[in-house]
């Protein structure tokens, strides 16, 4: 999300005469839009204002702004700890900064209040030359207990789908082959009482894209109609992104999730017998406070008895302000760092043998630039949203090309391009 609104945020300052340097150091202007979901984010983008500050000693008139969700937690404290940031503007006023830097809303530094944005005047633009995000939903209000998106960016509140149809035709105008429908919980999209499949039907029916699609969906509210409305449309691609964070109910029920493994796994089941072909992903949270030992290891069969084709992994973060960090943050960050370890180990081994069952397919996948070993080969993205690399005489990015998997390791397809009907 915080791609598509730096995309968002780029496109727009471009409009107004502004042009990337390739140099920090030789801007007039240094936006860091910031993630403050777990505590590394935070630490690290207090580092990069440790190297940036020092470059307005040889150009007086830069100016630095911090927006997203860092901004809005931290507010004035945050020029306090740097006075050398000229603007901190939050998740529902970064886009006013256009307007700021022209002087036509005065020169407040720092904004933070929810409710100024109007969402629908927020424009997306390409993230590349071939793919995009739109954002269909903004904020959540699920507050699970160790997040903190609920307090940085507000309530949820749902784009027009008029709105949401007009970005993607627009992306697929200039050029998009693929766009990605982003929300914190896709599937309580609601707007004038169309939900996320009927969202999901039009933006197929009538914004040309050839490729869809979608995260983050939240198992709590993915419906059989969904899955349904997946099997039904080939232009919505085979992936589905769903979040389990723990396998034991114990942890679940204490991080606020509202769901028991055995409903998880029900979902898991429905899917993979409505889909003929479809990867699955999710995001993990090991050590979060009294997760025991045997707890962790409900964690890890859940991982060996679903067979994720990847996940995201976390140790759990203490975010201030949080429910969880009320509780007590009683395993230690040796123990955290040595669940994770195995967790990630695990989930590499199970990676690698659901990329095994590839070998042989054909996936559809979309050129996306050159592989980073060499420029003879293409790096591509395939339906399940994995990585194929392939040899190429001319890497023509946006294309779509049948590519034949055959082999794979645990992070990565290879392949070769085959002629179909
Ligand atoms: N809305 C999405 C959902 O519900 O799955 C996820 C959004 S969150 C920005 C992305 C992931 O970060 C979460 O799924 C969770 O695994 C992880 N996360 C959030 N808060 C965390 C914390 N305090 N510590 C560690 N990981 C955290
Ligand atoms: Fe955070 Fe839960 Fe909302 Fe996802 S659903 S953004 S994890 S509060």
């Amino acid at each position: 999300m915080n791609l598509a609104d730096s995309a968002t945020l780029c496109a727009s300052l471009i409009t107004r005469g502004y042009r990337r340097v390739a140099e920090e150091k030789d801007a007039d202007l240094i936006v860091l839009n910031t993630c403050s979901v777990r505590e590394k984010a935070e630490d690290r983008i207090m580092g990069r204002l440790g190297e940036i500050k020092g470059f307005k000693d040889t150009r007086p008139g830069m100016k630095i702004a911090v927006v997203g969700c860092m901004a809005h937690r931290l507010g004035k404290d945050l020029i306090q700890r740097v006075p050398q940031v000229d603007y901190v503007l939050g998740t529902d006023r970064l886009f006013e900064l256009p307007d700021l830097l022209e002087g036509l809303e005065g020169t407040s530094g720092v904004m933070t209040a929810f409710g100024h944005e109007n969402i629908d005047d927020i424009q997306p633009t390409l993230e590349n030359a071939h793919s995009g995000f739109v954002t269909i939903s903004r904020g959540c209000e699920n507050f699970c207990t160790y997040c903190i998106v609920p307090y940085v960016r507000g309530k949820e509140r749902s784009h027009s789908a008029d709105h949401i149809i007009e970005a993607v035709r627009k992306m697929v105008d200039e050029g998009a082959v693929e766009v990605t429908l982003l929300g914190q919980n896709v599937n309580s999209y609601s707007f004038e009482g169309m939900d996320f499949p009927d969202l999901l039907q039009r933006v197929a029916a009538e914004s040309g894209c050839q490729r869809i699609r979608f995260m983050t969906s939240h198992p709590k509210d993915l419906s059989e109609k969904l899955v349904e409305t997946i099997a039904a449309e080939p232009k919505i691609m085979p992936h589905i992104h769903l979040p389990l964070q723990s396998g034991s109910n114990r942890v679940l029920k204490r991080m606020g999730r509202v769901y028991s493994y055995d409903h998880y796994r029900g979902i898991v089941e429905n899917i993979r017998s409505k889909l003929d072909y479809v990867t699955l992903t999710t995001d993990l949270i090991v050590g979060f406070p009294s997760e025991t030992l045997e707890e962790f290891e409900m964690t890890l069969a859940a991982v060996r008895d679903i067979q994720y084709d990847s996940a995201f992994m976390f140790r759990y973060s203490v975010r201030s302000g949080t429910t969880a960090a009320g509780f007590d943050d009683d395993v230690s960050e040796h123990e955290k760092i040595r669940r994770l370890n195995e967790l990630i180990a695990l989930q590499q081994q199970v990676s690698f043998e659901r990329n095994q069952r590839e070998v042989g397919e054909i996936r559809y996948s979309v050129v996306e630039g050159p592989s980073r070993r060499s420029e003879q080969f293409a790096r591509a993205r395939t339906e399940g949203n994995k990585t194929v690399i392939f040899e190429m005489d001319r890497i023509d990015e946006g294309t779509v090309v049948p590519v034949r998997i055959t082999s794979a390791d645990a992070f990565t397809l290879h392949g070769e391009p085959v002629e179909t009907n």
